[in-house]
């Protein structure tokens, strides 16, 4: 399988005080989860290793949010609202970013796949998957 070329997209939340910079394909490959907090939040989600993300501003904006295992550290902007990225249970080592809230210049095209996240253990048998 060829390996497509990683680009720098930006992205942020809505009132612009969250902005970081994520390395990955121009076409890319993200995921749409039907958990609890997904479906009300709309989120696409983007998958990256820690490395591969970059927080350029608004670390002082950001509040987090835990529930259920609390594992996932979800992080919203506290001014607009928004949750841009986020700590998932499945990748803690990485970051989740929000499909949507990236600038839509340098993205090609998304493939979406659905993803099971309501029976996160059932998905997810070795703790560890796409999602949470
Ligand atoms: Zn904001």
């Amino acid at each position: 399988m060829e390996i497509a070329p990683l680009i720098v997209h930006r992205g942020g939340c809505h009132c612009g005080r969250v902005r970081f910079e994520v390395l990955a394909p121009a076409r890319l490959e993200v995921a749409e989860c039907n958990c609890s907090i997904c479906t009300k939040a709309g989120f696409l989600h983007l998958i990256v290793p820690a490395e591969r993300f970059t927080l350029i501003q608004g670390r002082e904006t950001l509040q987090s949010y835990r529930f259920n295992t609390g594992r996932a550290e979800h992080l919203f902007c506290r001014i607009c609202g928004v949750k841009s990225f986020y700590v998932p249970r499945s990748h803690p080592d990485g970051f989740s970013v929000n499909a949507r809230c990236l600038d839509d210049a340098t993205v090609e095209s998304m493939n979406v796949t659905a993803i099971d996240g309501r029976h996160w253990e059932r998905a997810f048998p070795a703790g560890r998957g796409e999602f949470d």
